[in-house]
Parts: structure tokens; sequence; C-alpha cells
């Protein structure tokens, strides 16, 4: 049997249009030119905020007393986790050397990037998770210099719990500050701040953009679309819990697709009348939002067995992926394409979102085929070096520039000769 569509998604997710191109190129090149002004022009415009851009100490202590002890308590919960995972994940980046051929030694360091600007959304929802993810990872790959960036809000600037979690995982400086100014005040070293060499976090399409836009100038984590997550279940799944879930990742944007692949009729007809009913059930913002990303761009999907089931979800590459299904093993190793993987109805994509330790910073729009989320790994370079002696460098000289005279590269050719020449005098090394 063909995979059968129940529910096909009238629109597809677009990661930025030319509109918003041209509006963020104009106000990088303004910032660019008129520096801080510029910038402070920008943060009255379209955050109608007029305070310091950069947070004091004294401001800082006063937005964490404003946190009430359970929220600290929990952000701390989380920020450990996330912490010990990362710390275990810069176990794995290995520095080493080798002797590659006698006398010639190569070696590899990984090096953190100097300067990290974390950014964290605070537009439409206080995304302090965010700074947990960005703040952390890249104090645990050993920045020097973190600075957590996120939208102030008029006449009180940014959220306080943002600046708890960004205080507490690690920023050395916070950037009251959103959009493309806040991104731009990283990367030029507005405010005093050091030059950002990676601009890490999500964000909205403008700040998208202004990433996409910078990229080359400086690093970036990923490219990021709206967020995407794919269910897949089978006839032991629990319509209830699925259909919760699929509601729990539309709620992020009105283009935020959700897809549920099962080869269950059953279970997909009653997933498909319980979400507009949990939809309806949300608080006004969410429930707008969950509303048009069901409508617009959630599929159901019915296969014929797991296999056609895994195959579909490889091909939609989701960024979260979900498995509520029998044998959480075989999933595990043969699902090949996703952001972050979670096996079973006892952990949720809320979870890793928000606590579980597992980055919540993920590829969208398909680049699961390609790149895996925010690690340690993307504040690191990975670098080499050689050195070696007289006779270590012989062969490696000769091969180098018979490989030069081929590719017409003579001056490479004679970087090698001379020395051979100075090394081995009198020596034939046609
Ligand atoms: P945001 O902080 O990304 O953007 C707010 C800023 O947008 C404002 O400060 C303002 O300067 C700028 N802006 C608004 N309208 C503008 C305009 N017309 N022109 C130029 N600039 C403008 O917050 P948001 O808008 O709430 O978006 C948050 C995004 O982050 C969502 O898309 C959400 O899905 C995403 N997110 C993704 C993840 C993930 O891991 N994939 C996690 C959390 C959040």
């Amino acid at each position: 049997m063909a995979r059968e569509y129940l529910k096909k998604a009238t629109l597809t997710a677009k990661s930025g249009s030319s509109d918003v191109h041209e509006t963020v190129k104009t106000i990088l090149k303004d910032i660019e030119a008129g520096g801080d002004a510029a910038a402070l022009e920008y943060a009255a415009k379209f955050d109608k905020y007029e305070g310091a851009p950069l947070m004091s100490e004294d401001d800082i202590a006063e937005a964490c007393a404003k946190v009430p002890q359970k929220l600290k308590d929990d952000i701390r919960f989380a920020y450990d986790n996330v912490r010990r995972f990362a710390e275990l994940q810069r176990g794995t980046v290995h520095d080493f050397e080798t002797e590659i051929v006698p006398g010639f030694v190569t070696g590899q360091k990984a090096i953190p990037v100097d300067a990290a600007g974390c950014y964290v959304p605070g537009g439409r929802y206080s995304h302090v998770a965010s700074a947990i993810m960005t703040v952390t990872t890249a104090k645990v790959a050993g920045c020097r210099h973190i600075t957590a960036c996120s939208p102030p809000h008029p006449g009180e600037g940014v959220a306080p719990a943002i600046v708890y979690a960004a205080h507490t995982c690690g920023a050395d400086r916070i950037l009251a500050m959103g959009g493309v100014q806040g991104v731009a005040a990283m990367t030029f070293g507005l405010f005093g701040l050091p030059k950002a060499n990676i601009l890490v976090g999500p964000g909205n399409q403008f700040v998208a953009e202004a990433k996409r836009i910078l990229f080359g100038r400086v690093g970036i984590d990923m490219i990021a679309g709206p967020t995407d997550s794919l269910i897949l279940a089978d006839e032991t799944a629990d319509a209830h819990i699925v259909a919760t879930d699929l509601v729990s990742q539309a709620e992020h944007g009105y283009n935020s697709p959700v897809w549920l692949v099962t080869d269950n009729r059953e279970l997909a007809e009653m997933v498909m009348t319980m979400v507009p009913e949990l939809i309806e059930d949300l608080p006004d913002v969410n429930r707008e939002n969950a509303t048009a990303a069901w409508r617009d761009y959630a599929e159901v999907i019915l296969c014929s067995d797991r296999e056609e089931m895994a195959a579909t979800s490889d091909e939609y590459a989701p960024e979260h992926l979900t498995v509520q299904a029998a044998d959480p093993d075989w999933w595990l190793s043969r699902l090949t394409c996703y952001g972050s993987l979670f096996l079973g109805e006892e952990t949720t994509v809320s979870y890793g979102d928000k606590a579980a330790g597992t980055n919540h910073v993920l590829p969208t729009s398909r680049a699961a085929s390609y790149t895996g989320g925010l690690s340690v790994h993307k504040y690191m370079k990975i670098v080499t070096w050689q050195r070696a002696t007289r006779e270590g460098s012989k062969a490696v000289a000769q091969a180098t520039a018979r490989i030069s005279r081929l590719e017409g590269m003579e001056g490479h050719a004679r970087a090698a000769d001379a020395r051979l020449a100075k090394y081995f005098p009198g020596e034939n090394f046609d």
C-alpha cells in the first residue's frame, strides 16, 4: 500500500521572504554605518524601549530578585541537566597527534571560539529555556566572552527569568536588545561588546535572516526556520497523548508544521478528532497559533507498516521526532534523520525543549538530513597542525612537488624543492 494522506498541508513553511530580506539588509547597513545610536533608534522603533542596552550588575541583581524561588530552582534543575550533557559532549572532542610517516607529526586541536553571541528570543514568549541551551553550551565549550541578548519590553527591560537564566548559566554580559539590532550589536561589537565570532540561538524570521546575511563574516549555529515535529505512532499509542503532543508543538507559531505518521487508521482518526478540541481549550494566543498551524501545515499520513513509517519520517527529517510505538530499540537503530528523538510516551518534546538536558536549538525545514542541533562542537574550531624533522619532510616534499607540478602550481612545488635542496644537497629528486 502506498502511503495515504488523511490530512495534507495546504501551505509549506518558508524560512524567509524577499521583503524580510530587504528589511533586514537595510537595518544591518544602517546600524553598521550609524553604530550605537542607530541600534538604539531601531530598539525604540521596534520594541518601544529607551532604557540602557547593556545591563549593569545592579540591573541584573534587581531582575534576578524578581524571580520566584520555585522558578529559580526549576531553571537551576534544567541548567544542571544541560550542563552535564554538554560536558559529556565536550569530552568527545579529543586533541591528538600522530606520526603520519616517520619523522612527520600531524595533530588536531579543538579551540573554542573566543566570543559567542547568544540570541534569546523574547517577543511572543519569554524563551527562558533558550538562554539555558545557548549560554550553558558556550560556557562548557570554553568561550571566553559570552553575551546573551534578548528583546526588552517597554518600561520593563528583559524578562527577569531570562536574565536569571542567562546569568546563572554563565553569560558575561546581558544586552537588552532584540531582533536585527541585537544581532547587529553583537556582531559589530557595539556598546563595548566584544565582536562575536559566532551567533547562536533561535529567533523569528528577522533574526534568522540577519544571521543568514551575516554568515561568513561571523559563524552561526544554523539557519532556523519555523519549528517542526513529527510523531510516529502505532496501535499501542494513546490517542490522547499523541494529540496533546501534536498540539504542544503546533502552538509554537502559525506556520509550525506537525505531522502524524501511523499504520493505524483508527488511531489517526481519533487523533484528528481530538486535536481541534484540545486546541480550542488553549489560551488565546496559543490557540490562534495552533489553529493556523493545524489547519494549514499539519499532515496525517497512513502507512502500511513500520518500515514505510520510518522511511517517511527520514524523508521529512523533522526537527523533533517522537516515537510512540512498540520496540523503541528498533526505531532508535532504524531512524537516521532528526534533530532530537523522543522515544516512548514517558518522555515528550516539551521535556527536551525545557529541562531534560539535550539541546533544544535544532535543525528545522529538513536540515536534519545533513546536521544535528546545537552542541559544544558548534563553538569549537577543530584545527590541525604539523611539524617534521628534516628526514621526515623528505618523502612529503617529493610527493608535494610532483602533485603541485601536475596541478600547474610551480610556486608550491618550489617551496618543497627548496627544502630538499637545503636539507639534502647533491641528491637527485626527479
Ligand atoms: P524574537 O525575539 O525572535 O523577535 C522579536 C524581535 O523581532 C523584536 O525585538 C523586534 O526587534 C523584531 N521585529 C518584530 N517585528 C519586526 C519588523 N516588522 N521588522 C523588523 N524587526 C521586527 O521573538 P519572537 O518574534 O517571539 O520569535 C521567536 C521565534 O523563536 C519563534 O519563531 C519561535 O518558533 C522561535 N523559537 C525556536 C526555537 C527552536 O529551538 N527552534 C526555540 C525557541 C523559539
